[in-house]
């Protein structure tokens, strides 16, 4: 193992005198960082006026440059100078992923500098291509990494961090000097836990960087093995998926440092973290605007859950104006006591469509509140939920090593508690369950098309 890091390491002394992407982007880092410091805890009235200002500026390039807004508003009756304060917003019509998939081009500006086309979307939901620009990677670094200078003041582009996420590798470590530590998240069993363990000691790195599955699954591999780890990181960074309960739970128990959780999307219209006092969802307010919408397309009050709807500051080439993301949240309040930023709060995120199930009945159940009670299957090492037919969901799971048979009479009294009584479960052990192309672990494959239902629980 020791050999392997070494030889690591020579790699790196090459790679360090080439970071010039590193470097030409770093004056917009830089700037956006300073940006985010100075703003971070204007008044809401200064606020609403900055964002205001932003508004006016990408509608005004959306309506002068961009075909497919421009008809759409048209359409609708809306033109820019209807736009006077921030609330005016409501007055834009929505965008749709469909809209946006189906006529790229005539949504885009495809005149500006440094475009590079970027796909989103995965495994499920609608895959969705759509332009940025070369700097765009580097401002939403700069906001992600103003969440982690709560936890972490240092942090800039040269930290390095130990990294758990879907990145393919030879084989289950790798040290890359820009960004520290990688560990595969396909990699990971019970043979290999031990070498992740010796690498995070021997880097030592102030990070952490990991899908919350990835690190459930590792945190429960080092707690069966009896594996310690010494290293203390200062800060535990999720993101990327959803985090659920019993992954924190399970993550406690082997590292006690903050975890850090935010809500993003691969089409950058909301960035909504965690604060240093709680773990509500502070959306970025120099990022975007950020609305909750309810069924009949009203704004949730707070404590209401709808579907979150994003308007990018900073995509000039693909503008997300009033963007429907199909993720559903639970309105909180426009002020948080606690840091005392004016951000609008985000209590809960409840999911992406494709992560409720359906009840005989038709309706909507949140993984998010089904997963409480999974982190009491003690006899279950990984798990999925599979859905095809209304009220009828199975349950595949994989044996602890050492378990003989696993108690599905209490998981599944478990689960009646969650979902009630219009659900049928079955169960199904397997040998495996599988990682999705990005290295995550899905916990619901959702077959059926729930966009069709309409549920209390959203
Ligand atoms: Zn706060």
């Amino acid at each position: 193992m020791l050999q392997s890091i070494k030889k690591h390491k020579a790699v790196s002394t090459i790679y360090a005198r080439l970071p010039s992407r590193i470097r030409l982007g770093a004056s917009v880092y830089y700037s956006f960082r300073k940006l985010i410091k100075k703003t971070g805890f204007l008044s809401a009235d200064e606020l609403a006026s900055y964002q205001s200002g932003q508004l006016k500026r990408i509608v005004a390039h959306c309506w002068e440059n961009i075909r497919g807004y421009r008809e759409h508003w048209e359409e609708n009756n809306f033109s820019p100078d209807q736009l006077i304060t921030v609330s005016d917003i409501e007055k834009i019509p929505f965008t749709t992923k469909e809209m946006i998939r189906d006529r790229l081009d005539d949504f885009s500006c495809t005149s500006l500098r440094r475009l590079r086309k970027v796909s989103t979307g995965g495994s499920t939901g609608i895959p969705l291509s759509f332009y940025q620009q070369r700097r765009n990677e580097l401002i939403e670094l700069a906001f992600i990494h103003e969440i982690w200078a709560q936890f972490y003041p240092p942090i800039d582009l040269k930290t390095k961090r130990t990294i758990l996420r879907g990145k393919k590798l030879n084989g289950p470590v790798g040290y890359d000097p820009l960004h520290g530590l990688i560990l595969s998240s396909f990699d990971l069993t019970g043979e290999t836990i031990g070498r992740y363990v010796e690498a995070i000691e021997y880097y030592k790195t102030p990070l952490l960087h990991a899908y919350p599955s990835s690190l459930h699954l590792f945190t429960k591999l080092v707690e069966q093995l009896n594996l310690k780890i010494n290293h203390r990181f200062q800060a535990i960074m999720l993101g990327s998926e959803i985090l659920y309960d019993f992954q924190v739970s399970q993550i406690r128990k082997v590292f006690d440092a903050p975890l850090v959780n935010w809500y993003g999307q691969g089409e950058k219209t909301i960035l909504a973290g965690y604060c240093n006092h709680n773990t509500r969802y502070h959306a970025f307010p120099q990022y975007g605007i950020t609305e909750i919408i309810t069924r009949n397309d009203s704004r949730a009050k707070s404590g209401e859950t709808g579907e979150l709807v994003g308007t990018s500051f900073w995509n000039y080439a693909t503008p997300f104006i009033r963007y429907r993301t199909r993720d559903y949240a639970v309105q909180g309040d426009p002020y948080c006591p606690e840091c005392r930023r004016h951000y609008q709060l985000i209590d809960e995120i409840k999911g992406r469509e494709h992560e409720f199930i359906v009840d005989k009945k038709g309706k909507l159940i949140a993984l998010t509140g089904v997963s409480i009670v999974c982190g009491s299957f003690k006899e279950v090492q990984q798990f999925r939920f599979y859905q095809e037919t209304m009220g009828e969901i199975t349950f595949r799971y994989v044996k602890k090593p050492g378990v003989v048979k696993v108690d599905t009479g209490f998981i599944q009294k478990s689960l009646k508690e969650k979902i009630g009584e219009f659900f049928h479960i079955n169960f199904q052990e397997v040998d495996e369950i599988e990682r999705t192309s990005s290295g995550k672990m899905m916990y619901l494959v959702q077959k059926l098309d729930t966009g069709k239902f309409t549920g209390d629980e959203r």
